[in-house]
């Protein structure tokens, strides 16, 4: 297959096209390179599916904003076999879609693609399923494997996912699942919709399973792993091609979006890559000097030096001790350590007559300090 080319330039609109623009510049090429317009044009076929796939990214705020952010390499794309386009574009999907674009049936070119080259009805696609999953600081900065239980649709095992047996071709639509009606007088309207006899299917099935009702599936409670990888944020997220909900009758699956979701931490807060914490010192340490400890997201520890005279506020940045860049694609961010002053409560006696005498010690200086902190500020308003 050759080398992918930019949704933006397959649509022939500008990376800020609006949703309108973006929906016309589609029509325009579907209409183009239609099949039935271009029987047996293999590169018309290829044309016409380059841009249905990137209508389906362009079209959807969610994938747009992903694809603006990773281009082909959507943190999807990695696993699930999916991420952007790939290969399941069929024309099934594309002819799904098209009820959206131009309102009701296809005009001009036979009515609905699915008609269009004297196809038979398929079994419809899934719907696609949403997640939320939610993760911790220490996941998201390790990649994890997180197991999730979803109800889904799956194929009935007691048939196999056919829905029954004695399975016919409907006679009323002759397999096609849609049925044609002209209406209106001087203008002669040919109208189009899902066959009421097969429900659309092109098939009836004349002893429908009893453990599916014919319908050839069923909702099931299932567990099942998703890989994510480092460095994921908030809002973002992984699509998992297939693991939406199976059509019915044999029908394809639909996709699973799993959305991140970031667990709030106790320790931790997050600014891309970057942590901020707050720390205690004890006020001796601040004052002499010394070492503390803090813990560290992969459950470790560091030790960070505090020099004497370090300020409550001061701002310490711990290079490399933050999260991951996505996929680990580049270095790891910065820890920044909010030092903060530990104002002990339970003093002994003896220490308490050391804060005193440390006091009496200081109180010529720290009175001073205070004459010309109060001089200063009434000079200012004066
Ligand atoms: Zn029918
Ligand atoms: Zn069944």
């Amino acid at each position: 297959m050759a080398e992918k080319r930019d949704y933006y330039e397959v649509l022939g609109v500008g990376k800020d096209a609006s949703a309108d623009e973006i929906k016309h510049a589609y029509k325009k090429l579907a209409i183009k390179y239609h099949p039935d317009k271009n029987p047996g044009d293999k590169e018309a076929e290829e044309k016409f599916k380059e841009a249905a796939e990137a209508y389906d990214v362009l079209s959807n705020p969610e994938k747009r904003k992903q694809y603006d952010q990773f281009g082909f390499n959507a943190p999807g794309g990695g696993f699930g076999g999916g991420g952007f386009g790939g290969q399941g574009f069929s024309f099934e999907d594309i002819f799904a879609n098209f009820g959206d674009i131009f309102g009701g049936g296809f005009g001009g070119f036979g009515g609905g693609g699915r008609r269009g080259g004297g196809r038979k009805a398929g079994p419809p696609r899934g719907n696609d399923l949403q997640i939320k999953v939610a993760l911790s600081y220490k996941e998201i900065f390790e990649g994890c494997t997180k197991k999730v239980r979803l109800k889904r649709y799956t194929p009935c095992t007691e048939c196999n996912g056919k829905g029954g047996s004695d399975i016919k071709t409907c006679d009323t639509c002759h397999g096609t699942g849609r049925v044609r009606r002209s209406t209106g007088g001087f203008f002669q309207m040919i109208t189009e919709s899902a066959c009421p006899n097969c429900n659309g299917m092109g098939e009836v099935i004349a002893k429908p399973c009893p453990h599916c009702r014919g319908e050839g599936r069923v909702q099931e409670t299932e567990e099942i792993s998703i890989k994510i990888p480092a460095g994921v944020s908030e809002g973002q997220y992984l699509n998992l091609r297939g693991e939406g909900n199976c059509g019915p009758r044999g029908g394809a699956c639909g996709d699973l979006l799993a959305v991140i979701a970031e667990k709030p931490d106790d320790f931790f807060t997050r600014e891309g890559d970057d942590l901020h914490c707050e720390v205690k010192v004890p006020i001796h340490k601040l004052v002499l000097g010394g070492t503390q400890r803090i813990p560290t997201l992969d459950g470790g520890e560091v030790q960070i030096k505090i020099a004497a005279g370090t300020q409550a506020g001061s701002i310490l940045r711990l290079r490399e001790q933050g999260l991951y860049p996505l996929n680990k694609r580049g270095d790891r961010g910065s820890l920044y350590v909010n030092i903060g002053v530990e104002i002990p409560k339970d003093l002994s006696r003896e220490e308490k007559e050391l804060y005193q005498k440390l006091a009496e010690l200081r109180h010529d200086k720290e009175t001073a300090q205070e004459e010309s902190f109060l001089e200063k500020m009434k000079n200012l308003f004066k």
